[in-house]
């Protein structure tokens, strides 16, 4: 038996989309990305440091990362995006669905509005950038790995309250419906050399979690076995490990960062 090389993740010939990617979770798999190697393109809503973020990320990793402004929602604008993606930086192999909203209220306070921001931008938005994504592979007959990020309530109910019964319904149910479209879609594209997982985040500090009260902080690290909130690179070995050659097997699968 010949001794073993090792475990290297290089990739140098990828190029990875990253929704969301300028800030949170989604910036650091967007740095995990490029200090691996790779090219890295930003989606993002409306922040306007995001082509400044870029920009950084080219110059400390010595890749290629531009930021594209693009609401996810919106499945017109996302295809045209991922073409100039493509064309730009591509060819693209892989996609970090990462961008979502969430509206802390009571159920019974929640409106219409609310249910169509959080599904607009958690599913659909989800749906529109792997579709696009699987088109441009399906196209050139040539397979591509997609992580969604979810979450550890797409499984559970988390409390956003130590005092009272609230737990973000719609966005805990988009996020069951995200955990589900990733199995439906790993089914459909197998045979087309895409792979789909879902990567499950427990709490994380970024600005989701920065406005929430000690308080409830305390509570919810409390519930968690290691003690505490991760930090968004903590979440990045699992996604790099996915969208890697060494995950040629691993397709339909959630799998849960929740310390
Ligand atoms: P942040 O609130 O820090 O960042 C959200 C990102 O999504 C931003 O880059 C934002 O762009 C982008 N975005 C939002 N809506 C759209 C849209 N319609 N079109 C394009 N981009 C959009 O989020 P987190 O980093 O906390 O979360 C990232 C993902 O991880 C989300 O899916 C979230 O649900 C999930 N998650 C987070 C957890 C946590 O504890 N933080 C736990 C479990 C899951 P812009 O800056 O331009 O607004």
């Amino acid at each position: 038996m010949s001794a073993s090389k090792g475990f290297s993740i290089d990739f140098s010939n990828k190029c990875i989309v990253v929704t969301g990617g300028n800030r949170g979770i989604g910036l650091a798999m967007s740095k995990a990305v490029a200090k691996a190697g790779g090219r890295v393109a930003i989606i993002y809503r409306s922040s306007k440091d995001a082509p400044q973020v870029a920009q950084n990320i080219e110059k400390e990793f010595k890749i290629k990362a531009k930021a594209y402004q693009c609401d996810v929602s919106d499945t017109d604008t996302v295809n045209a995006t991922f073409d100039t993606i493509d064309k730009e930086l591509g060819p693209i192999t892989g996609l970090v669905a990462n961008a979502g909203v969430s509206v802390v209220k009571r159920a019974i306070d929640m409106t219409t509005d609310d249910f169509n921001k959080v599904f607009t931008t958690n599913v659909l938005g989800v749906f529109n950038a792997a579709r696009a994504a699987a088109k441009l592979w399906i196209a050139r007959q040539h397979g591509g790995s997609i992580v969604i990020i979810s979450s550890m309530s797409s499984q559970i109910y988390n409390m956003s309250s130590a005092t009272e019964p609230l737990t973000q319904v719609f966005y805990n149910a988009s996020k069951g419906a995200v955990s589900n479209l990733t199995k439906g879609l790993a089914a459909e594209w197998a045979g087309a050399g895409i792979r789909v997982n879902a990567l499950s985040p427990g709490y994380v500090n970024t600005d989701q979690t920065s406005g929430m009260d000690e308080k409830v902080r305390a509570f919810q690290a409390k519930s968690v076995p290691l003690g505490r909130f991760a930090e968004p690179e903590e979440m990045t070995g699992q996604a790099v490990l996915l969208l890697s050659d060494h995950a040629s097997y691993m397709t339909g699968g959630e799998y849960f960062v929740d310390g």
